[in-house]
């Protein structure tokens, strides 16, 4: 018998898009929390990684944010609330909409993301909000535009399992998605998949492939269009499929430089004998998907990879078919739920762009005052802005962007000139808090309740298992508190299924086509229904009932060779190639690639809690070729110092051949919190993919010298 005093909760682990089902409780003497994989969870079935399984030991009110600062000072909510909208309301009468912003996270809940959404776009008017999701896959939505017609992910995670042949691009899934690659793991026990990985560094995961191709950093396009060339001159081509359902092949293949194998080899810098055979597997094996993450995403030509990869699926015809697709993986646990309520300063709620339609459509549905009628600022636009005084009053919340943007330093800069800063985050440490003149304290994991959607589509309910300490609220109060007093109607939502079933509601309105974001008839859900929701994909049938009978069942689209854009086919995207923006020199010779550890999320503001977890790699690193190291007198262990004009990084040298000569790497999780000089965001060029403003967080170009 169970004799423990408290149910478990089924919630969602708050880290990675895997998305994976936890079950979770205080434990019996109520001072820690328990949690344990939930085996009914489709994402999942039980497994949980590191981080998923030491979440217990994040819960700490150590560090926490319990009441709301006025300048540093202890103040009430009330106090905090009004001056926020005083100042707020201020600016934008004064200065006009576009003189405020917000700056939110895919750590935010769907219903976090669609009250802050609608606050900007609908009522101050203004579409300068954007997302830390911008640094994570802004570049796969474009690609999924221009291709799709919609920013859609064709395939599920049951694709990985029926694949025969995986290609990993620019993913270290080891890592940093640890469950769908034990998945795929488990699936390649069973049918031999074979494991292609395309990557710069030897990572755990090019460890356990079949082939490791250690690209030359940024040569991605070059080696997707050489394949789709292939493709398109083999008997993987499909020309039924071509013929129906896609359109451009032609514009596209002739936008190729074509090369010669020899040619080819020299640019990417994989040997000829390893291209031949990948693309001889790629040709022969139908039942391929290739999975792409940050390596793809976090470039200057980030959107063209994605239609590079797309490309060479859509001339095969392998798509919408089982084990067959491209995929990419999110990096955060909400950054698709974002996409779905218009979390990008260039996108409206449910998908929608800011075509006039579009913007009446979701004005009238709001009864909103002021919709935006054209995108905002991008991340690293919005914070130029802010540096140069065009943004007078800015709400961040829940990230850290003094750490996690491109040229931090600078972020940090324009913070100290900016006139008014609101920051609402769970912990008093987090860097960013420092330069707030009010701090709301935010509730976090375990107290929190809502939707988020993972890498495939798949919306999950997070439950509240604890209760919020000292006086935390949740963002979507704080943010329809400040909305009320401003004088905005439409913000008395009374809890999260009131929000939910608003957006739901909005996603089917005059939604005559049935687009495949629809979850309209969740727009009178039940309180009851919303706290029993199975997790889901989208599309949902219409037919199916609200909750509790889409466990398990999984989706791919475009099954019937039907897209989203005008004339429903696919459309092949040009890709010339384009080198990375900042090249190496004389004076800064090493590439600077920046990632993810296995143990560590984002700025450690959780993770670093857990000794557990700090034990797998205990201090910031640089990883240094051998010969490099000999080059510039860099000893195994000693302290080095990256620097270039952007900033400087003083971390410990770790000698090693995964990186390849030329290259460094260094992990992006330290701040500065940790020891002076020890986050590499500082050193990152804020170099940006013109089409997608996301930064170029993997090729920057740095001197370095030993300490
Ligand atoms: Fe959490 Fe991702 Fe690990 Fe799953 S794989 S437990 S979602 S961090």
């Amino acid at each position: 018998l169970d004799e423990h005093p408290f149910p478990e909760t089924a919630t969602t682990c708050p880290y990675c898009g895997v998305g994976c089902g936890v079950l979770a409780r205080p434990s019996a003497d109520g001072q820690r929390a328990e949690v344990r994989g939930d085996a009914g969870h489709p994402s999942n079935y039980g497994r949980l990684c590191s981080k998923g399984s030491a979440l217990g030991e994040t819960l700490t009110h150590e560090e926490r944010l319990l009441h709301p600062q006025i300048d540093g000072k202890r103040a009430s909510w009330d106090g905090a609330l009004d001056l926020i909208a005083d100042r707020f309301r201020d600016a934008i009468d004064t200065q006009g909409p576009d003189s405020v912003a917000m700056y939110v996270s895919g750590q935010f809940l769907t219903e976090d993301y669609y009250v802050a959404n609608k606050l900007m776009k609908g009522f101050v008017g203004t579409a300068n909000i954007d997302t830390n999701s911008r640094l994570c896959m802004a570049s796969t939505v474009v690609g999924h535009k221009r291709a799709f017609g919609t920013d859609t992910v064709p395939g599920c995670y049951d694709d990985l399992e029926e694949a025969d042949l995986i290609v990993l691009v620019g993913s270290n899934l080891a890592w940093c998605h640890p469950v769908l690659y034990q998945r795929i793991l488990a699936a390649r026990e069973k049918r031999g998949t074979r494991l292609v990985v395309i990557d710069p560094r030897r990572t755990s995961t090019a460890e356990d492939a079949d082939l490791h191709l250690p690209i030359r950093p940024g040569f991605d396009v070059r080696l997707f269009n050489a394949l789709f060339h292939a493709l398109a001159t083999s008997q993987a081509r499909d020309d039924r499929f071509v013929a129906l359902h896609t359109s451009g092949l032609e514009a596209a293949l002739e936008a190729i430089d074509t090369v010669s194998p020899s040619d080819l080899a020299a640019m990417t810098g994989i040997s000829d004998k390893d291209l031949a055979t990948f693309f001889g597997w790629f040709i022969a094996i139908d039942r391929t998907v290739t999975v792409f993450s940050q390596g793809v995403n976090q470039s200057s030509a980030g959107s063209d990879k994605v239609n590079a990869i797309i490309n060479c699926h859509l001339v095969t015809g392998r798509i919408g078919k089982p084990g067959m697709g491209p995929f990419s993986i999110t990096g955060q646990p909400n950054a698709m739920g974002g996409r779905e309520v218009g979390g990008l300063a260039n996108q409206l709620a449910s998908h929608m762009d800011f075509e006039p339609d579009n913007v009446s459509r979701i004005g009238r549905f709001w009864n909103a005052p002021n919709m935006a009628t054209r995108p905002g600022l991008k991340a690293v636009d919005l914070f130029n802005a802010v540096a140069d005084g065009k943004i007078k009053a800015l709400w961040i919340m829940a990230t850290n962007p003094v750490v996690s943007l491109p040229n931090a330093d600078k972020v940090r800069r324009a913070l100290d000139v900016c006139p008014f800063v609101v920051v609402s985050d769970v912990v008093s440490s987090a860097d960013t808090v420092a330069y707030a003149h009010v701090a709301l304290p935010a509730t976090g994991w375990g107290e929190k309740t809502g939707t988020v959607t993972n890498s495939e589509r798949r919306i999950s309910r997070q439950r509240s298992f604890l209760k919020p300490p000292g006086e935390c609220r949740h963002d979507w109060q704080a943010i329809c508190a400040v909305a009320q007093r401003l004088g905005y109607s439409g913000f008395d939502f009374a809890s999260p299924a009131d929000i939910y079933r608003e957006y739901a509601a909005l996603s089917g309105f005059e939604n005559n086509d049935q687009r495949d974001f629809d979850i309209g008839t969740h727009g009178n859900i039940s309180d009851r229904d919303y706290d029993a929701l199975s997790p889901f994909q989208w599309p949902l049938p219409a037919a199916t009932s609200p909750a509790g009978k889409l466990e398990g069942r999984s989706h791919r689209f475009f099954a019937d060779g039907k897209f989203y854009t005008p004339d429903r086919k696919a459309h092949f995207i040009a890709t010339p190639f384009r080198p990375a923006q900042s090249q190496p020199s004389d004076d800064l010779p090493f590439i600077l690639n920046t990632g993810r550890i296995r143990d560590h999320w984002h700025t450690m503001t959780r993770t670093g809690k857990s000794a557990r977890l700090s034990a797998h790699i205990a201090e910031p690193f640089l990883e240094v070729h051998p010969d490099d190291a000999k080059a510039i007198g860099v000893e195994p262990a000693c302290l080095v110092e990256a620097r270039n004009a952007y900033g400087i990084a003083r971390l410990r040298a770790l000698v090693t051949d995964r990186v390849s000569k030329g290259t460094v790497f260094a992990p992006m999780h330290w701040t500065n919190r940790f020891s002076a000089k020890a986050c590499i965001d500082a050193l990152v060029a804020p170099n940006t993919d013109p089409a997608s403003g996301q930064p170029e967080s993997k090729h920057s170009t740095v001197a370095l010298r030993p300490l």
